[in-house]
């Protein structure tokens, strides 16, 4: 494949230009792959910024995969509690348990070792073989991926397999063989703060000089988005059910969506139905004798469609006894350190002024 510049040329500028500007994180004062496979989990999908906490938590409960092995999975999802995607925090305690069990204790340094583990993909392999053991694998992740495509001028959805198949021939192209554990973060960081999703900062860009999509002026147009499936909107209702200062949580089956975490009784709400009437069914269900008061709505975002939730609570004399799932009558007061995932955190903001629940976060 062409290549209408020198691959060295690409590295070195970025060599140098992550010896002056790299970002001090955490996870990049240790070459323990531990911790940098740990890292590299934390970040499929989600910011520094919200990794950040995350990783050093996980790290003071964990400091080492023995000791994530040895974990229920209900603790690392405790631990994971607000940062979605949470089939990484199940497939992080699966590998974990298959390196102490199969390995000895021992990381895999080789793609096709860690490409065996559960939730490690080719990208995610080649970033722990470079950062933690400083071999040359090419990394495709969402910030590299936008760079080569500028710098390309991919004129392809990204995403299309013509333009995949191009995408992980130009990173192993540019791959230096020397430091492959600097190569890997400083392309990486260039995506991250420079190279950034809208309006990139061409002007402060060491490879500005080589960028066919910024010669061409072409860097706010690229990558090229495929035709996007509209979203679709899912209507719940979600009850605060008290009964002398305790309040009902359910817990999600652990295989699933949001396995593992806690939630308030919630229902979908069928075709035209009110949400107040989908209320009253819900606690008809649960045989729960209540009336739903509105106390609020929320919404929430998830990859694949949008949740619009609508929050009631009721105060019952005697707790209702739930025969199926794990559910408990949580005090008011420890309702903030449960693993309520990410939309019932929301709500919970709205409950405490209904339910005086301590407000520990906002909407
Ligand atoms: S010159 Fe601009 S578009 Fe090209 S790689 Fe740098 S920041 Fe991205």
């Amino acid at each position: 494949m062409d290549i209408p510049f020198d691959p060295q040329d690409v590295s070195r500028l970025l060599l140098d230009w992550y010896g002056r500007e790299g970002r001090d994180l955490p996870w990049r004062q240790t070459r323990d792959p531990y911790r940098i496979w740990l890292s590299e989990i934390l970040l499929q999908q989600t910011t520094v910024a919200a990794v950040v906490p995350h990783y050093l938590r996980l790290l003071e409960r964990f400091p080492d995969v023995n000791a994530l092995a040895a974990a229920e999975v209900e603790a690392v999802i405790e631990e994971w509690a607000g940062l979605g995607y949470y089939r990484r925090a199940r497939n992080l305690h699966a590998a974990a348990r298959i390196i102490v069990e199969q390995c000895n204790g021992t990381f895999p340094d080789t793609l096709e070792g860690l490409q065996a583990l559960p939730g490690v993909g080719r990208s995610t392999a080649g970033a722990i073989l470079s950062i933690a053991f400083d071999k040359p694998a090419p990394i495709l992740d969402g910030n590299v991926r936008r760079v080569l495509c500028r710098l390309f001028a991919l004129r392809q959805p990204a995403r299309c397999s013509a333009a995949e198949k191009k995408l992980w021939s130009w990173a192993g192209a540019l791959t230096p063989e020397e430091q492959a554990h600097d190569y890997a973060q400083a392309i990486m960081d260039l995506g991250a703060t420079v190279c950034i999703p809208s309006r990139p900062r061409c002007q402060e860009c060491p490879l500005s000089r080589l960028c066919q999509g910024f010669c061409l002026g072409l860097q706010e147009e690229i990558p090229v988005s495929g035709t996007k499936k509209p979203v679709p909107t899912v209507g719940q209702v979600a009850v605060a059910i008290s009964c002398s200062g305790k309040v009902l949580l359910l817990r999600r089956p652990l295989e699933g969506m949001l396995g593992g975490l806690w939630e308030f009784p919630t229902s979908e709400m069928l075709p035209e139905e009110k949400p107040e009437t989908a209320a009253s069914r819900l606690l008809t269900d649960m045989v729960v004798q209540g009336t739903p008061v509105a106390a609020g709505r929320v919404r929430h975002a998830y990859s694949h469609f949008k949740l619009d939730l609508y929050l009631f609570r009721t105060e019952v004399s005697r707790p209702a006894v739930v025969s199926e799932g794990e559910n408990e009558w949580v005090p008011v007061e420890d309702l903030a350190d449960r693993a309520l995932h990410g939309a019932h955190k929301k709500a919970l903001a709205h409950f405490d002024v209904s339910i005086n629940i301590p407000n520990t976060e906002s909407v």
